[in-house]
């Protein structure tokens, strides 16, 4: 059933009592297009951000091609969904029965590693006969700084480059191309995580003498927050090129990226309704477990609108959110600034959601998600073009 609405119709029209979720393809497919035609080099969506099938497809149909999956769970989505797509399985520590997988059933040519274990575990569960594969690319993880970035990824994963040189020699021996990858961090701030990342790549590369095919300089570009309002991206692009192009590495080199948050974060935004009011907290119903993860474990804060058929006119003031579960965690600090008049059956909008919002969501509780709707408007915020301002929703229910 095709029906064309605007946010409020969904509000008043259907009064949802589960979360929506508002999906925006054209807000992918602009992203992808950004990513493809101003980063100098292949830009691949990192799946785990959002691995909405819809999704995937939007970013295909724009012309993503490569696509970065961390668990045979994703692997095979993927392949599922693109028979000829290129994917790349850029977790560092992986199983050996979902290498093996990978590799042999689902064409899976990539793989990362950062230490001499995983990579005997890669040569191993690649062979055919004994004898090993010949057409590997294999990306060594290095460990960078996330000093840049809202959320770290420095501790889990990588090997200081430093310490890097015997790994890369091994890996060279095994691969038929060779990779060095990275992750700054989420969210990254500012360009210049990437030129020290990059300062890190060239030291790797001198201290183990290797010739390198791929560099790999992963996710963490960053999308538009209250609060979080990074520079331009082509500005970061410009960084990574620049570093990049000075790297003692051949011509025929390869420069790619990963980004999860910045191809996805504009794809989606949820409506919750207002169950009930304490002073400046709303109980909502979405939450913690739900599409708002981040809100509450890190704190996050997302652009919110409040959805009312005649609009308040009462100051704004911050309030904080209580999600639907009966655990105190579920709780979401914000501040998010919304009109004082609000109450329980108001419906608020909160933006941004399609990266990490509804790949988090479980069931705990009882509480899920209703509906998906296509949205035609803007996103509240966009790291790629104009956002309208006049709150026109067109929408399709599906
Ligand atoms: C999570 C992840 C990404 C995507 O990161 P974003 O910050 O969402 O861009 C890319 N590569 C790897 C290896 C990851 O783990």
């Amino acid at each position: 059933m095709q029906e064309n609405h605007n946010a409020l119709g969904v509000a008043t029209g259907h009064k949802p009592t589960q979360p929506v979720t508002l999906v925006r393809p054209h807000a992918a497919h602009r992203a992808a297009r950004y990513f493809l035609e101003k980063f100098p080099g292949t830009s691949m969506y990192a799946v785990k951000a959002n691995p909405s099938p819809d999704l995937i497809r939007a970013l295909w149909d724009a012309g993503i091609t490569h696509f970065d999956v961390a668990s045979i769970a994703e692997v095979r989505l993927v392949r599922g969904l693109l028979p000829t797509a290129v994917l790349c399985f850029m977790h560092p520590v992986k199983g050996q029965e979902a290498i093996a997988e990978a590799y042999h059933d689902h064409d899976v040519r990539t793989f990362s590693l950062d230490s001499l274990t995983e990579l005997a575990k890669i040569v191993d569960a690649t062979s055919t006969d004994d004898v090993a594969a010949a057409d590997l690319t294999l990306c060594v993880r290095l460990r960078v700084s996330s000093a840049h970035s809202k959320l770290s990824l420095a501790s889990k994963f990588g090997i200081a480059a430093d310490e890097s040189a015997e790994l890369l020699m091994a890996t060279r021996q095994a691969a038929d191309a060779l990779g060095i990858c990275f992750h700054v961090g989420s969210q990254a701030m500012s360009p210049q995580a990437y030129a020290e990342a990059l300062a890190q790549v060239r030291t790797a590369i001198v201290g183990a003498g290797v010739t390198v095919d791929v560099v790999d300089v992963g996710g963490g570009f960053p999308s538009i927050y209250p609060g979080m309002e990074p520079t331009a991206l082509d500005g970061y692009f410009e960084v990574i090129h620049r570093a990049y192009e000075a790297l003692p590495i051949s011509y025929s080199a390869e420069l790619w990226c990963e980004p999860g948050r910045a191809l996805s974060a504009e794809y989606a935004s949820v409506l919750v309704r207002v169950e009930a009011r304490k002073d400046d907290i709303l109980y909502i119903n979405d939450g913690a477990y739900g599409s708002l993860f981040d809100a509450a474990h890190v704190a996050w804060r997302f652009p919110v609108a409040m959805v009312r058929e005649i609009p308040s006119r009462a100051r704004t003031m911050e309030f904080s959110f209580y999600g639907p579960t009966c655990d105190d965690m579920d709780f979401m600090r914000g501040p998010f600034e919304l009109p004082a008049d609000i109450q329980a059956g108001d419906y608020i909008e909160v933006g941004m959601l399609g990266a990490y919002g509804s790949a988090m969501r479980t069931g705990f509780n009882g509480f899920t998600a209703g509906a998906t709707v296509i949205a035609r408007d803007e996103p509240m915020d966009s790291a790629y073009g104009v956002v309208e301002t006049s709150p026109s929703k067109v929408i399709s229910i599906r």
